[in-house]
């Protein structure tokens, strides 16, 4: 049960509701207001410039949907994972902006979760009030430029001193950190014992020697910056730190679960929107003297779009099923990011063609689309990634 909208009269019935529903009340109605209440007239613009849009993330806190998951104890809404997600969904459905919703995404279901799950009471109500209002921004800081996919041979350190820790090193590609009022980051206190001596940290922006680089333009999701992060002799208190030392590894493995599952929700959401300009582009374009959807060569592909976003969502809500029964959700986890992601690429590209020179040039957002969308084979852990671990679970030799 939830706070915001009732789906069911039990877990099971809820998700069951959202996998067979792609016209979900709770998702329409998300999308229906992201539709006007996040249609900005200078989304073009921002793209070009790599502009973050704080108006936007204040209506979207407004909307309660960084609120969402989180305990009502701690200012949340506590809403179920499902009805989080059909949210999300209807977010990146209603809403052009691909990379707010990325960052939307990000704080609901990888950093404030982390927290939530793992944080001491007073890391919990000093920070997860703040992220479900909007008034704080949060970064997750994992990778580094040396560790990647191999993200556990990362090389920061946490060194331990008589009153906390000293935090030496950089972190890369971190979501949102040109805007961001705190930051969970992983350092290993103890290097001899690998991923075992690694240690996660909640580090408040205005901590002397924590230093932020300069946004860094990319291909896609331009309106969400991301930047390096250094830490210069960065002295933490004890109480920075998130569970045990040495529990680092174990918090992003759980953060990993939940990335890989859930994190493509708002591209699944806006697939659904590249499908339905797609079909509408189909049916008014005129060639030959008939709708390019009669032509089997625009139709087809149309179709596989159709395929790809219905499979992914299936696999997104069956994770969702999974989590929400307490079972081991690794391989659906896999199985959903690496649909999501792929759907979305191939989707993309397809809608791309079938617009023609309306699809490539900058002024229709088909092209744009095209550039957020394929973001997702990388972030989150790369689609080798997630083949390596279904095939791993598959039982094939590592
Ligand atoms: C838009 C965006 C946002 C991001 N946000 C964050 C963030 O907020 N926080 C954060 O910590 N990180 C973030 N990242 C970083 C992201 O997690 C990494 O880019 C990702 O894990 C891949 O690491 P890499 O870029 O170093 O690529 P590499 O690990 O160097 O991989 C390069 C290529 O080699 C392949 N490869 C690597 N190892 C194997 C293997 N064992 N088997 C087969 N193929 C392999 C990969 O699939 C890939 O194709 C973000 C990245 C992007 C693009």
């Amino acid at each position: 049960m939830n706070n915001d909208e009732t789906v069911g009269s039990s877990d099971h019935i809820e998700v069951l509701d959202a996998l067979l529903d792609n016209e979900h009340p709770t998702k329409v109605a998300v999308a229906d207001w992201a539709r006007t209440a996040l249609d900005d007239p200078k989304l073009e613009q921002r793209d070009l410039e790599c502009t973050f849009w704080v108006e936007g993330w204040q209506a979207i806190a407004e909307r309660g949907l960084l609120a969402s998951l989180i305990a009502e104890e701690y200012g949340g809404r506590g809403n179920s994972l499902t009805t989080t997600l059909l949210q999300l969904e209807g977010l990146g459905h209603g809403c052009r902006d691909d990379g707010l919703v990325l960052a939307t995404t990000a704080q609901v279901l990888t950093l404030s979760l982390a927290i939530e799950r793992f944080a001491s009471e007073d890391q919990k109500r000093e920070w997860l009030p703040k992220l479900a209002r909007g008034s704080a921004i949060g970064s997750f800081a994992m990778s580094e430029a040396t560790s990647g996919s191999d993200a556990y041979s990362l090389t920061t350190t946490a060194t331990k001193t008589a009153d906390g820790y000293v935090l030496n090193g950089e972190k890369a590609w971190v979501t949102l950190a040109p805007v961001a009022d705190m930051f969970l980051i992983f350092a290993s206190t103890n290097p001899d014992v690998g991923r075992w001596g690694i240690s996660a940290f909640l580090v408040p922006r205005d901590t002397p020697g924590l230093i932020i680089g300069e946004n860094r333009p990319k291909m896609g999701l331009r309106t969400t910056p991301f930047a390096n992060i250094t830490f210069d002799d960065c002295v933490i208190p004890d109480s920075a730190l998130i569970g045990a030392e040495g529990s680092g590894a174990s918090i992003f493995s759980a953060s990993m679960e939940a990335e890989r599952g859930f994190l493509l929700v708002g591209t699944i959401g806006a697939l659904e929107r590249v499908l339905d300009d797609a079909v509408t582009y189909g049916r008014e374009r005129k060639q030959f003297d008939q709708p390019i959807g009669a032509f089997q060569g625009v139709s087809h592909p149309i179709a596989g779009i159709k395929l790809g976003h219905e499979s992914s969502r299936l696999l997104m809500y069956k994770a969702a099923a999974l989590q929400q029964r307490g079972t081991p959700s690794m391989m659906a986890a896999a199985l959903s990011k690496l649909a999501g992601s792929e759907a979305a690429l191939s989707g993309a590209l397809t809608a791309l063609e079938v617009h023609g020179a309306r699809g490539y040039v900058t002024e229709y957002g088909v092209e744009r689309d095209l550039r957020n969308l394929s973001g997702g084979v990388i972030y989150g852990g790369a689609s080798a990634i997630q083949k390596n671990i279904i095939a791993r679970l598959l039982g094939l030799p590592a």
